[in-house]
């Protein structure tokens, strides 16, 4: 798609980790507003879509931008600044400090309009279990807890674009059926997500669009309607045990 409403555009874009090519001519488009996926088995280069788009993984060839602002070369903390957000794999909620915080972290990143404390009541209001929580230590919430701190932590800097890094990874079947429930809210809200699964199901459910990727490239977008029933999601899954 290239119509002017697209806000996240990776144009062509390769990434080397030394000889081995973890993305080769990647091409993708988020529209403001929409809920784009990217599928694909362990290795197929879906985290490193992510470390790109946040200046983490130098490209070796190709452009990124956002909302007609070129990204790549940028420091990442610029790029934060500008307005991706991200839920990294893994949560990555630090034990050592509160759950306040480390909502608070990303604070300091926003770019929104609104006082820290009412996008705290805001992250607050989606995720209310957090709130008898807030002077806790991160390390003693549950799984799906840290999940949805990784995620207010997120939104805590009002980003134009939030990434998602396999939010299902590890979690247990219920909280992973919560963690979506809260990702289709967000699209409902018309935040625009780029998230990155292994859960095609999952995924395909709740997304506009989807691009599968197998060893480093796109081996086929579309809507997820369409790739519900395609081969080429389950092809790419299988190619890779
Ligand atoms: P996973 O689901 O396991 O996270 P992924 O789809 O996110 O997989 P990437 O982590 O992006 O895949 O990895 C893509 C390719 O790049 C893989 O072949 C991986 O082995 C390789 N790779 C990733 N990080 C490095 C690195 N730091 N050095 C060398 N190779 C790397």
């Amino acid at each position: 798609m290239t119509t002017s409403d697209t806000l996240l555009r990776l144009s062509n874009v390769s990434v080397r980790y030394g000889a081995v090519t973890a993305l080769d001519d990647v091409s993708i488009d988020v529209a403001r507003g929409e809920t784009v996926t990217i599928l694909g088995a362990n290795g197929a280069g879906k985290t490193t879509i992510m470390r790109a788009i946040t200046g983490h993984a130098p490209l070796a060839h190709g452009e990124i931008h956002l909302d007609g602002q070129r990204l790549d070369g940028m420091e990442a903390h610029r790029i934060a600044r500008a307005g991706v957000g991200i839920v990294p794999e893994g949560r990555k909620v630090y034990g050592r400090l509160t759950v306040r915080e480390n909502l608070l972290m990303g604070s300091r990143l926003a770019r929104s309009k609104q006082t820290e404390p009412e996008r705290l009541a805001e992250v607050l209001d989606r995720f209310p279990a957090l709130h008898s929580r807030l002077d806790e230590s991160g390390s003693l919430l549950s799984g799906g807890q840290q999940q949805m701190v990784a995620l207010g932590r997120a939104l805590m800097t009002a980003p134009k674009v939030l990434l998602m890094d396999e939010p299902s990874l590890g979690l247990a079947p219920m909280l992973i059926d919560e963690v979506f429930r809260v990702i289709a809210d967000l699209r409902e809200l018309g935040v625009t997500i780029l998230l990155v699964e292994q859960n095609a199901v999952m995924a395909l459910d709740i997304a506009d669009r989807a691009y599968v990727l197998q060893a480093g490239r796109v081996v086929a977008s579309g809507s997820a309607e369409e790739l519900r029933h395609a081969s080429s999601v389950a092809d790419a899954y299988l190619g890779a045990l």
